[in-house]
């Protein structure tokens, strides 16, 4: 971060803006809607401006910057365009210890302007700082049409009854829970939608309505890229107060889990173990329990391979309430993201999904149930087993030209995809230096690689 947001109380304070041109007056305007006095120094100043800081009980001084002026000031603007003064404000600003800004100059900042999204009491602010304001502008733009209208009113609607929901709800816990509802159910719609007394009349009930017992959400967070969350999943994400997540769970991903929830890691490390399965069970209930929304973060779909059906079995046995959200199994990502469709009219009918578990080092599993004509297998395991595959599948006679990909961190910025043929594979990943998780495609269909890849990954995807 290169910059930590903070939101500034400026009202009746006095702050400096050096320069008496248009930039000068933009920033003035936006000072002043947060109140400040603002104080003008320049030799000469458009009469707006002039008007301006007069309005805010600032003033004007037609004369060139001298660091006196900056006596008492807590904030400086510098937006002379001249190369000199904004330097010598900003060395005098210094010296003094005064946050200072000077206007398209980003090294010579202590603070930027963000945009921002004025619904007050709520504001929203956004930067690059300073590398692409347009962008900024853009993104508050989108964000204007996602947040309802009536925002700053609720805010104001809920800020003027807080003491009272702190005295129907005094325990932290549950009193969470009930601003919650009141930010995103009926009490809410209701002040959005101009009907205060029937807002009202709701807030009672919404405060009592919530209960003591917790519950869990079983979520597929898709194989890497954030962008294939669904939406139910990224909502769940903001409500819950802790979050078991594993190994397959990307960091992006995690990023977007609400910040203050607790964050519990339950995969394997290196040379450590996974907490074991019946502990991961038990600890959802233990947690739902303790009346916390548990958030039960899955990489890919958490019903392909991902033993989500047994967390699932004991909540259920055990009354507590939850719900599965389908995520992109790996699969689907690896197959979309590496150009390499499942199933294809020239290529396959259908599609077979293969745990590739070891068992005593070797790949256990029906060889010759797997060589079905048309159809694409994908096989769900690491790349250590990758070698028996292509023989065991050209020993129960399986085309030994037939191609294969593997591909390694799909859907993640890092993807790469290595294609071969069941015969030259086992060759090539001996001097092929592999990233997990990895994911191997055979058949047919894996052809088509080198015409429909279309995700350009650093390094570039792609070894054909
Ligand atoms: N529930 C998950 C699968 C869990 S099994 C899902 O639906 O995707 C774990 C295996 O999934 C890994 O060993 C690997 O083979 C595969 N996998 C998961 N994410 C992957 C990714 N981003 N790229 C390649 N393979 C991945």
């Amino acid at each position: 971060m290169d910059y930590l947001p903070l939101f500034l109380r400026l009202s009746d304070r006095p702050v400096l803006v050096v320069g008496g041109g248009k930039v000068a007056l933009r920033k003035s305007e936006l000072l002043a809607r947060a109140g400040a006095r603002i104080g003008v120094v320049a030799p000469e100043v458009l009469p707006e401006l002039a008007e301006l800081a007069r309005a805010s009980r600032g003033g004007v001084v037609l004369e060139p910057f001298h660091p006196d002026h900056l006596s008492e000031q807590v904030l400086v603007i510098s937006a002379t365009g001249i190369g000199d003064v904004d330097r010598a404000v900003h060395a005098a600003a210094q010296a003094l210890r005064i946050p200072v800004n000077v206007a398209d100059v980003p090294e010579l900042c202590d603070f930027i302007l963000p945009s921002i999204l004025d619904r007050s009491p709520v504001i929203a602010a956004f930067s690059t700082g300073g590398r692409a304001p347009v962008l900024a502008r853009k993104l508050r733009a989108e964000l204007e049409t996602l947040l309802p209208a009536g925002v700053g009113k609720l805010a104001d609607w809920l800020g003027a009854r807080r003491e009272r929901i702190r005295a129907a709800q005094p325990d932290p816990a549950l009193r969470l829970r009930a601003w919650e509802r009141l930010v995103d159910g009926p009490v809410a719609e209701r002040v959005y939608a101009g009907d205060e007394e029937g807002a009202e009349a709701l807030l009672v009930d919404e405060l009592t309505a919530v209960s003591s017992v917790g519950e869990v959400y079983l979520v597929g967070a898709g194989p890497g890229d954030p962008d294939l969350l669904t939406f139910r999943a990224f909502r769940l994400m903001q409500r819950a107060d802790v979050v078991l997540h594993d190994r397959l769970v990307s960091d992006a991903v995690l990023d977007l889990v609400r910040r203050d929830a607790e964050r519990i890691y339950v995969g394997k490390r290196r040379g450590e173990h996974a907490v074991p399965q019946p502990d991961i069970n038990q600890l959802l209930v233990d947690l739902a329990r303790a009346g916390k929304r548990v958030l039960r973060l899955k990489g890919g779909d958490p019903f392909v391979f991902g033993r989500g059906g047994e967390e699932i079995e004991q909540l259920a046995a055990a009354g507590i309430p939850f719900q599965v959200v389908p995520g992109i199994s790996a699969a689907n990502g690896c197959a979309a993201y590496a150009g390499i469709p499942l199933t294809h009219r020239d290529h396959a009918q259908s599609v077979r999904f293969i745990a590739g578990h070891l068992r005593d080092g070797t790949v256990d599993l029906d060889w010759a149930g797997l060589l079905q004509p048309r159809e694409t297998l994908v096989f769900y395991m690491g790349r250590v087993g990758l070698p028996q595959i292509c023989e065991r599948l050209i020993e129960h006679g399986a085309d030994p030209g037939t191609p294969i990909a593997l591909v390694q961190q799909g859907t993640l910025p890092a993807q790469r995809v290595l294609v071969s043929t069941l015969r030259d594979m086992p060759a090539e990943l001996a001097s092929a230096e592999v990233r997990g998780p990895t994911l191997t495609i055979v058949g047919s269909v894996v052809s088509l690689h080198p015409r429909l890849s279309w995700f350009r990954s650093t390094p570039r995807s792609t070894d054909v």
